[in-house]
């Protein structure tokens, strides 16, 4: 069971980061994101609608406070994990990461509170320079699963793509019609 706890979000100004962190996790795995910093509904419907049609298991949380946020995942035995470029690098910290099933990935956003660094079990890196944490949570879920998500099925999905080699092909499937 994978978490991301995505901290510090500004309405408006990360809508467009924020909803790739949510499409990102989704797609690479996690069961679920937590939003903390401003409220945004709509960020939370966009993601939530993709869930519904492209499946899942994948859900949208919001806590206003990341630290209780993160400090409850704790207490229910959850590694936290925060992505960051000054942390270990992560082909080094992933052999022991890798063994722990429940993880509470953490990414920031403009700023990210100094404390973090002392709440974390493990501060990684994704190569030692600044980049995206939408390129981070990529590479460190990929790192995570060994590259298996890559062929991971949605469940309940009402759509699906039928890979081509040219052009594009979505069926919906029965899930939709019985829904
Ligand atoms: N400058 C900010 C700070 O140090 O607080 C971080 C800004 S960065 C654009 C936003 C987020 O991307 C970070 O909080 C971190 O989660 C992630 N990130 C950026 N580069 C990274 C790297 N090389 N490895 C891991 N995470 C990274």
């Amino acid at each position: 069971m994978i978490i991301i706890l995505r901290i510090g979000h500004r309405y408006e100004r990360d809508e467009r980061l924020s909803t790739h962190c949510g499409l990102v996790a989704r797609a690479f795995g996690a069961r679920r994101i937590i939003f903390s910093g401003e409220h945004d509904a709509k960020l939370m419907e966009s993601i939530g609608g993709v869930a519904e049609r492209w499946g899942g298991p994948f859900d949208v949380h919001y806590e206003g406070q990341w630290k209780k946020s993160l400090l409850a995942h704790k207490k229910k035995g959850f590694t936290v994990v925060h992505l960051t470029m000054y942390g270990t690098p992560v082909q080094k910290a992933m052999r022991i990461i890798r063994k722990r099933k429940k993880l509470l990935v953490v990414v920031g956003s403009e700023k990210v509170p100094p404390e973090i660094y002392q709440l974390a079990d493990f501060n990684v890196s994704v190569t030692s320079q600044p980049h995206s944490e939408v390129a981070a949570l990529a590479v460190f879920l990929h790192e995570y699963h060994k590259g298996k998500e890559l062929s991971k099925r949605f469940r309940g999905a009402k759509l699906r793509i039928v890979p081509q080699e040219k052009g594009k092909k979505v069926i919906e499937t029965r899930s939709r019609k019985r829904a």
